[in-house]
């Protein structure tokens, strides 16, 4: 991505970035919660509706929760970071992040067909350029 600061970005909730580089990264909920363990230990059902509380800023997210949720799907600390501040109502910089997938600076999606990074789209700037995130209008149009 060659600017990690283009305008126009709204800060997502720290659950909700969470869950938009969890589906990104297309882990269901469920997967999740059959993977992941807590302390102490609860079942798959419980971990599943701790995930959600998560994704719905309800439960909090620790450095356990971080711990336990990159190991299987990709996303930015430091832009969670900022976000869970920005949610407690400090006053920072907006970090760019996809509106579609989550991507950020650190953490742009590589691009198979071109062997490269995302970029921030000519026409959505709120957007990368990844095929998967390019409005739905436009999608019948990239293959031309
Ligand atoms: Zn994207
Ligand atoms: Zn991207």
């Amino acid at each position: 991505m060659p600017d990690p600061f283009p305008t126009g970005h709204k800060a997502p909730s720290p659950g909700t970035y969470l869950r938009l580089r969890r589906v990104a990264a297309g882990v269901s909920l469920e997967a999740l919660g059959l993977a992941t363990e807590t302390d102490p230990p609860r079942c798959a059902r419980e971990r599943v509706e701790w995930l959600r509380q998560i994704e719905a800023d309800v439960a909090v997210i620790g450095a356990d929760v971080v711990e336990a949720l990159q190991r299987f799907f990709s996303f930015d600390r430091h832009v969670l970071y900022i976000l869970v501040a920005i949610h407690a109502g400090a006053e920072l910089d907006t970090p760019a992040i996809c509106a579609s997938c989550g991507c950020s600076w650190s953490d742009a999606c590589v691009i198979q067909e071109i062997g490269r990074n995302c970029r921030w789209s000519a026409d959505d700037p709120t957007r990368c350029s990844a095929p998967a995130c390019r409005p739905a209008t436009e999608q019948g149009s990239v293959a031309a």
